[in-house]
């Protein structure tokens, strides 16, 4: 789809959604935010489907996004881009961060690290328990032994990742200059055991490629942000600005999510609402009943 505006090549920006479920209001304010930041900055808006859990990504849900965006009149430059055609990057990142040292196998289950946590209470972190660190110092006869029977994440030993680089900091338009403090979120997974590579990896490398000068995004991947800021200097890539926006909440004060059935846009699109009025009405900041803007 080529876009009807100049393209100014400074700005550039995307919409980054997972197609593992249908599009709610949510994502229609996320998209409409981030179109509108490049459009009236004369930039480029990108779409990027975030296709790398393989099994949960449904090429229905795919369809389903881009019809959804259509009908929302958000136009995006170029062809889709597809994380899922761009495995071999990640996995030549992650050999790299293995060859310096920083990925260590980590053998723990989901239900090993529930029992860890019911024994030792494990640190809360923005994006659930940090990580205890059982697998960060295991001797290496042990890892090579274990590695040929069982499965394996690799995760990032943040610690000497961080002390590799030294201070970093990021800026973001809405909340300023930050510094990174990647240990917030702990050693997390790169490459998981289920999956060919892990959220925080695969966009901060895209990120980088597809030339993302601004990354507009929601509020609640602020945390992830320390740790993209790493990888970024680890990899030596460049520093996007950040644009951290609110979000949608429902009556609870809760973001809509996917699981909570929050009305999908391909339900409202079907009743034959006029999908341009849906964004004219979030753009002006008129909400349906129950839905607020977060604060924060
Ligand atoms: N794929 C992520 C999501 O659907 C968004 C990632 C990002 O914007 O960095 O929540």
């Amino acid at each position: 789809m080529t876009s009807r505006v100049d393209v100014n090549q400074d700005v550039v920006v995307r919409f980054a959604p997972s197609p593992n479920g249908l599009l709610h209001l949510g994502h229609a304010y996320a998209a409409m935010i981030a179109h509108d930041y490049a459009r009236e900055r004369g930039g480029r808006f990108l779409l990027r489907m975030e296709d790398i859990d393989l099994g949960r990504t449904k090429p229905e849900f795919v369809d389903t996004i881009l019809a959804d965006l259509q009908w929302l009149g958000l136009e995006w430059e170029g062809e889709p881009i597809f994380q899922s055609q761009r495995l071999d990057s990640y996995a030549a990142a992650a050999e790299h961060l293995k060859d310096i040292g920083l990925l260590y196998p980590c053998f723990c289950s989901r239900s090993q690290m529930r029992m860890l946590q019911e024994g030792h209470p494990q640190k809360e972190g923005p994006d659930g328990p940090i990580y205890a660190g059982t697998c960060r110092h295991l001797d290496q006869q042990e890892v090579a032994s274990r590695m040929e029977t069982e499965p394996n994440s690799w995760r990032l030993d943040v610690a000497k990742a961080a002390k590799l680089t030294g201070p970093l900091s990021w800026h973001d338009e809405r909340h300023g200059e930050q510094l990174a403090s990647p240990e917030t979120l702990g050693d997390v997974v790169l490459i998981p055991k289920e999956t060919p590579v892990a959220y925080h990896l695969a966009v901060t490398l895209d990120d980088a490629r597809d030339g993302i000068t601004h990354v507009v995004r929601g509020q609640d991947l602020f945390a992830s942000t320390h740790i993209h800021r790493l990888l970024q200097a680890l990899l030596n890539l460049p520093a996007p600005i950040y644009v951290h926006h609110a979000l949608l909440l429902d009556e609870s004060g809760s973001k809509l999510a996917k699981s909570r059935d929050s009305a999908s846009l391909s339900v409202l699109r079907m009743r034959g609402i006029d999908g341009y009025k849906v964004i004219q009405e979030l753009r002006e900041g008129n909400f349906p009943v129950g839905i607020s803007l977060s604060e924060g």
